[in-house]
């Protein structure tokens, strides 16, 4: 593995801080889990977007600017350690998008990637079932056939932000008597205003309704709106699963910036001596992390693909997250209590950190079979 950054790279991480110096804003957003917080995200985005800093790993044509894998990680640390805001788009951009660029038609891409880069079109998640979570090829919401496209029927489930979102993208069973659950599944994208769909905002631990289960009565998406081939939903799906993308869920520069802030937040509070190992720990975990992901990067740049390490990954920034979090309301104190404080509210949000992009139960059972060659648990 080669650490050394190009020129062309570090040249592209200057140009960055740059940017960023002069546009974050000075106090923080609204959540992006409120409606309002929502709206001004959004505007963030279009500031973004207008230097071409939204999407810097895609072609140009839609709006990026090619950057490879190394610039993109470079960009992910300046935004973080800028303190930019949380990007609204994430669902979009990271999961929607990959699978447009592997499955997606010519047509498909030009008309959903430019407004998706520019936060105009945010789109939500609508995989979860409430019967299909860690099992989700049990899903049972279908697409039926019907003159130039599909009606989809069902129920969805913790779509995060779908409650302000404009258009969601899914999996759906279009032939009920394929032999297996994870055949006859299809990939398709459709409009959260359209006549059929009920959004119902569910809240939160911290009250804000930042999911929402989503109820779909014959709702009409034309044929462009599907992605792959019909039934092919499942390999469409799993296809970006553990791609260079992939690693876009978490980027290193999230926790090297939160461990320095947990490093201030000690120093802040007199440097106690019981926390010295707790905060060291979160410095070394966050650039083991970095060098972990960079090793994962730099494997993927030698044309390897990255497959079930991506589960490693998620373990450990998982409960990387909670812990440090923890460290800090420790050292916080009752201050810790006030309601609204960053820490307190990065602490329940990183509670969630083990269940969603897929549960660490299951990570643990990827690790074990796939990587570790053990034995299938019984299930
Ligand atoms: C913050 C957050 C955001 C989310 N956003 C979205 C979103 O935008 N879109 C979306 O579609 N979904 C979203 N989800 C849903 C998430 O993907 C599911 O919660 C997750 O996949 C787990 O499914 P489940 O809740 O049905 O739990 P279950 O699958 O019922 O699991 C319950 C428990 O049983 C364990 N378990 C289940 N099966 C096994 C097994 N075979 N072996 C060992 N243990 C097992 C699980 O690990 C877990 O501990 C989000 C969830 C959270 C918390």
């Amino acid at each position: 593995m080669d650490l050394t950054h190009s020129p062309a790279d570090e040249a592209f991480r200057a140009e960055a801080r740059a940017w960023l110096t002069a546009h974050v804003p000075a106090g923080p957003l609204p959540s992006l889990e409120s409606e309002e917080g929502f709206a001004a995200h959004r505007v963030w985005e279009a500031e973004l977007a207008a230097d071409r800093w939204s999407v810097v790993s895609w072609p140009a044509v839609y709006g990026g600017r090619d950057a490879g894998l190394l610039s993109w990680l470079a960009f992910e640390e300046e935004y973080y350690a800028a303190g930019a805001p949380g990007r609204v788009g994430q669902n979009g951009v990271s999961l929607l998008a990959p699978t447009l660029f592997d499955h997606g038609t010519e047509e498909q891409r030009a008309r959903v990637l430019p407004p998706m880069g520019r936060g105009e079109v945010i789109w939500a998640q609508a995989w979860s079932e409430p019967e299909a979570g860690s099992d989700l090829a049990a899903l049972r919401s279908r697409a039926v056939r019907t003159s130039g496209g599909w009606l989809l029927s069902g129920r969805k489930t913790w779509s995060s932000r779908a409650a302000f979102a404009d258009r969601a993208f899914g999996l759906f069973r279009t032939d009920p008597a394929a032999a297996k659950p994870h055949q006859g599944l299809s990939y398709l994208m459709f409009d959260l205003r359209a006549p059929g769909v009920t959004v119902r905002p569910i809240a939160r631990l911290d009250g804000k309704p930042a999911f929402a289960e989503l109820t779909l009565d014959e709702v009409f998406v034309p044929d462009e709106d599907l992605v792959g081939e019909p039934g092919q939903g499942w390999r469409v799906a799993m296809s970006t699963a553990g791609n260079e993308r992939g690693l876009t869920l978490r980027s290193p520069g999230r926790f090297l910036a939160a461990a320095e802030r947990l490093h201030r937040l000690w120093r802040t509070a007199g440097c106690p001596d019981w926390a010295r190992d707790r905060v060291t720990d979160a410095l070394i975990g966050a650039r083991a992390y970095q060098l972990f992901t960079y090793a994962a990067a730099s494997r993927f740049l030698d044309g390897e693909s990255l497959g079930p390490e991506s589960s490693l990954n998620k373990v450990f920034w998982s409960e990387y997250d909670i812990a440090l979090h923890e460290t800090a309301l420790d050292l916080l104190g009752e201050q810790a209590e006030w309601a609204g404080t960053d820490w307190a509210e990065g602490y329940v949000f990183a509670l969630a950190g083990p269940i969603y992009a897929g549960t660490n139960e299951i990570q643990r059972d990827i690790i074990a079979e796939r990587l570790l060659g053990l034995p299938k648990g019984r299930r």
